[in-house]
């Protein structure tokens, strides 16, 4: 296999850990290794923080053009190498091989759109508020920005760090996370290619990411944290980050919930259902949880969704039509088991899967749950998994308390057929985004993120560049 780096990327060094340890990277679908990195620490860490404050110095005097060209150029590294990238991806990851290759075009899509939005990051002349003064407010880089990430979109949840913060003319450190640091370094590498500066990116990697990451977070030099992970991850960092008052983005876990009215589209409803449930094995945090389904078209969902669901190919990623890959470990196996025998405990019919895929491993067959109520712990939780429990409503209302009784708010999905209760249940949903008869929104032109426990800020779109930017605001008086 290329593109396998077993260094780690510390300040246009690769480099073992000072401490000569190493940790295995695993396929989740063999449970065999792929290769071992560098197991840094806090020495890594700090290097990687040095060489990032002093490569700041100079990346922020290049011009947007010279950023722009060097993230276009490192796009097109990427996808001239996709096939490779989606192959080490599907590897450490477990995602079917055409999904990786999506994630490559979509991780890609993130530099190419900064490569472009950094060239606009126009400040602005504000008409004064005195005749013999003038107002000037110029947009400059926040400083440098510690990253860490997860291992579910090892590619895009990268460069969509690395693309507004490289285009702002700020640098970066990145820690992925342990699962998936291989498409990390290969990444890196390509940046490396495609000309970005000595210290402009470092990847540490690391499965002890306390070690690392709170070197950062206890530096007053880190002036930004972009997070994407769980929540409580999310809120531990949110803390650390209050000694020096970092700028923060965060997006934190969700638990979707997708409505299905009586005047959906059946056929249009179960494949955005497919399409949001079981992406990735179920593993996005944009992925439905909560499936609420109106009683007229309860039976009749619940029997078509079945059906889709049983005849879902669950395989190696690499292995031709896989449609389902293996979990990414074994407590999150653990835990779709745990929400399956829940259920069913408290009443839930399995209408198919409900169990371990015959293949064994991470393998977890596809399934489908009826008879779903609150008190069940998929209701609360979210289960990063295979599993779609189907929930039964009466009425619009109904549905919109059910989808909102949750601390998180991240994406929600609606299937309708009537264009006025479009407009009312976007409006009400407390969602950062809503999908209306689609389950697939994920996209670089438009702001993601969430509102209430799903995090902070936006990533993607102009807001995404914002967020790496400070405003200036300069008074010119005595005219
Ligand atoms: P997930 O459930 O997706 O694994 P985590 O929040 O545990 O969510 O992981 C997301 C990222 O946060 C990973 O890169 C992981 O290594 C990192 N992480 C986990 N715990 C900590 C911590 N205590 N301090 C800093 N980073 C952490």
């Amino acid at each position: 296999m290329q593109l396998v780096e077993r260094q780690a990327l510390i300040g246009g060094n690769w480099a073992d850990a000072t401490s000569g340890k190493r940790f295995a990277v695993l396929n989740p679908a063999s449970g065999s290794e792929i290769a071992a990195v560098p197991d840094c620490g806090p020495a890594e860490a700090q290097a990687a923080l040095k060489a990032a404050a002093t490569a700041f110095q100079s990346w922020r005097q290049t011009t947007a053009a010279q950023r722009s060209t060097v993230l276009r150029k490192w796009a097109e590294l990427m996808l001239a190498n996709q096939d490779e990238l989606a192959r080490l991806l599907t590897a450490e990851q477990g995602k079917p091989l055409s999904e990786a290759k999506g994630e490559v075009a979509y991780a890609a899509g993130f530099l190419t759109w900064f490569a472009d939005e950094g060239r606009r990051a126009h400040g602005g002349v504000v008409p004064s508020h005195r005749a013999d003064a003038r107002i000037v407010v110029m947009k400059e880089p926040v400083g440098v920005v510690a990253a860490v990430t997860p291992w579910n979109f090892p590619l895009a949840m990268i460069t969509r760090k690395i693309g507004p913060a490289l285009a702002a003319g700020c640098t970066i450190v990145i820690k992925p996370a342990e699962d998936t640091p291989l498409s990390a370094l290969a990444l890196a590498r390509l940046g490396e290619a495609a000309g970005v500066p000595a210290g402009v990116v470092s990847v540490v990697t690391t499965r002890s990411p306390a070690d690392v990451v709170g070197v950062w977070m206890a530096s007053p030099l880190v002036r930004k944290l972009s997070f994407t992970g769980s929540t409580n991850t999310g809120k531990l960092l949110m803390r650390q980050a209050a000694d020096t008052v970092k700028r923060l983005s965060l997006e934190l876990g969700g638990n979707a919930p997708l409505i299905v009215f009586d005047d959906a589209d059946i056929e249009v409803a179960v494949r955005g259902t497919i399409a949001s449930k079981f992406r990735n094995t179920g593993q996005t945090c944009v992925c439905a949880n909560r499936i609420l389904v109106e009683d007229g078209i309860y039976d009749r969902y619940a029997a078509a969704l079945a059906e889709a669901v049983a005849a879902l190919k669950v395989a190696p990623g690499e292995e031709d039509g896989a449609a389902q890959g293996p979990l990414i470990n074994q407590p999150a196996l653990d835990k779709v088991e745990r929400h399956v025998a829940d259920a069913t405990a408290k009443g839930a019919t399995v209408l198919t899967g409900g169990k371990a895929h015959a293949r064994g491993g991470l393998f977890y067959a596809p399934t489908v749950l009826t008879g779903m109520t609150s008190d069940m712990a998929l209701a609360s939780e979210e289960t990063f998994g295979p599993v779609a429990g189907l929930f039964r409503f009466e009425g619009e209302a109904e549905a919109i308390a059910l989808a909102n009784a949750t601390e998180t708010g991240l994406s929600a999905y609606f299937f309708t057929r009537d264009l006025a209760r479009a407009w009312r249940v976007a409006a009400a949903l407390e969602a950062g985004m809503v999908g209306i008869n689609e389950g697939v929104i994920s996209t670089e032109v438009a702001p993601f993120g969430g509102i209430k426990q799903s995090g902070l800020g936006r990533e993607g779109a102009s807001e995404g560049l914002d967020e790496y930017l400070e405003s200036k605001y300069v008074l010119f008086g005595g005219l």
